[in-house]
């Protein structure tokens, strides 16, 4: 049976989040006002300040901003050249980390540039730039992350890699990179250890035809100036405040840091903003709700979900009831909401029940991956997924617009941004109000068999974000 209680507050935080325009609005402001909010800039410091005076100006309590060291990166310039078999220029963009180059070398084609393709090529990796697929996530596969890549070709020899983006529309790709054991480092050390840049599906289609026109010869030059520095980055946070057990928390956030070559709109100012929006109407049940929804803007999320591991190292585990990560809510059109937990099996049978009594489907997949702001809460044990909604109205593969010059506000709707908003709110209320959650942590025993099965224990050690 429904409770009534709860059954009221969801009519009127359902009610409040329909009838306004509010995070439409609040998002426009944000990507056209601010601007890009790259992490450790002075962007995303403005970015920063902006959501807190949301926060207080929306009855939120304990607004707070959180500050923390990072290693920043300043762009400069970047050249390709093709210098054999043809003389020819195309446009790149250096990738976050990137270092400053002045190289001329053989190009190898790594393909997709999963492990099996550096191993099959491990002979002739060494002293080539490689040119790969950023990422592939074509329906039904899983390709592996840029940083997978990125890796292998550092540990093969490499002296530079190109990524090619996946979708048509002379978009160059982005994505930071760091070099194996660099996770926690905060300042020029950070720096990648080889140079990689994005360039957009039509270049790389266009420099692959013309290599393997010529028998696989091809030369390219790269010259690039670029900057890692120290910086600082910032977490926003307020909270709902529980009256009964203030100390058990629900977190719902996404990332307000975007790329510096994009607006960042979808990836992920509507993860942000959908965090927000269910934050306001939350804020109206003050005093109702017997636990406490924190809602956080991570910093940073794009440079090695830096503020996330901030955060989730500044909290006793056991603070967390559920860590809901909001990196891709509210894109689209509308009800194509899905949560990706960290592997909870009890969790799935949880979140299915609910979508069972709210007549509201979203689709529950349950993996762990170490590629968002949830990874942090992961790896310590705490429960956690992460809500995303597609953009499918464009039928692209991996994150379509995102890390491109093309995630922009035009792609957003008032409705997508409503719904998901609408069904994290309900959420935060559930996992607020029902003694009968399962919020068991994990041992580290146990995440570190987690990891283990989803190869990533490896990586987790050596980016020392994970005890040995
Ligand atoms: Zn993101």
């Amino acid at each position: 049976m429904a409770n009534p209680r709860i059954q009221e507050m969801e009519r009127q935080v359902l009610g409040d989040i329909w009838t306004t325009d509010e995070p439409y609005r609040t998002l426009r402001e944000l990507v056209d006002n601010i601007g890009h909010r790259f992490g450790g800039s002075e962007s995303e410091r403005l970015g920063a300040e902006f959501l807190r005076e949301r926060m207080l100006a929306y009855g939120l309590e304990n607004v707070r901003i959180e500050e923390f060291p990072v290693a920043g990166w300043e762009r400069g310039s970047a050249a390709l050249k093709l210098v054999t078999p043809v003389e020819r220029d195309f446009s790149c963009v250096a990738m976050p980390y990137c270092p400053s180059a002045d190289l001329t070398a053989e190009l190898l084609d790594v393909g997709d540039g999963e492990l099996a393709d550096f191993q099959r090529l491990a002979d002739l990796v060494p002293g080539r730039i490689v040119i790969s697929a950023a990422e592939t996530n074509r329906p039904g596969e899983r390709g592996s992350h840029r940083n997978d890549k990125y890796g292998w070709a550092v540990q093969h020899g490499a002296l530079a890699h190109i990524f090619v983006n996946q979708n048509p529309g002379m978009l160059h790709i982005t994505g930071s990179v760091a070099g194996p054991g660099q996770g926690g480092v905060a300042g020029p050390e950070r720096e990648a250890p080889i140079p990689a840049v994005g360039v957009s599906w039509e270049a790389g289609s266009t420099i692959l035809r013309l290599i393997r026109n010529s028998d696989g010869d091809g030369t390219v030059t790269l010259k690039l100036s670029n900057r890692t520095v120290a910086a600082t980055s910032r977490n926003v946070i307020g909270e709902i405040v529980g009256y009964e057990k203030p100390d058990e928390v629900i977190l719902l956030g996404g990332h307000f840091d975007g790329h510096d070559i994009s607006q960042g709109a979808g990836d992920d100012g509507a993860g942000t903003i959908t965090g927000l929006e269910a934050g306001r109407a939350l804020a109206k049940l003050k005093g109702q709700l017997r636990r406490t929804v924190r809602v956080i803007c991570f910093g940073s999320e794009e440079i090695g979900l830096l503020g996330a591991f901030h955060h989730a190292a500044a909290n006793d585990p056991a603070t967390f009831r559920f860590v809901m990560n909001l990196d891709g809510a509210g894109r689209g059109a509308g009800g194509q909401e899905q949560l990706t937990l960290s592997g909870w099996p009890e969790l799935v049978t949880w979140f299915k029940q609910f979508a069972d009594n709210h007549h509201y489907t979203f689709t529950i997949q349950d993996q762990m991956n170490s590629h968002s702001d949830h990874y942090p809460f992961a790896l310590r044990g705490i429960p956690n997924g992460t809500l995303n909604a597609r953009d499918t109205s464009a039928g692209m593969i991996g994150r379509g617009w995102g890390h491109t010059e093309a995630d922009t506000f035009d792609k957003i709707s008032l409705r997508g941004l409503q719904m998901s908003a609408a069904l994290v709110a309900r959420l935060a209320i559930a996992i607020s109000e029902d003694d009968t959650f399962p919020t068991r942590h994990r041992t580290q025993e146990e995440v570190r068999e987690q990891l283990e099965k989803e190869n990533l224990l490896e990586r987790a050690i050596a980016a020392g974000r994970f005890p040995a």
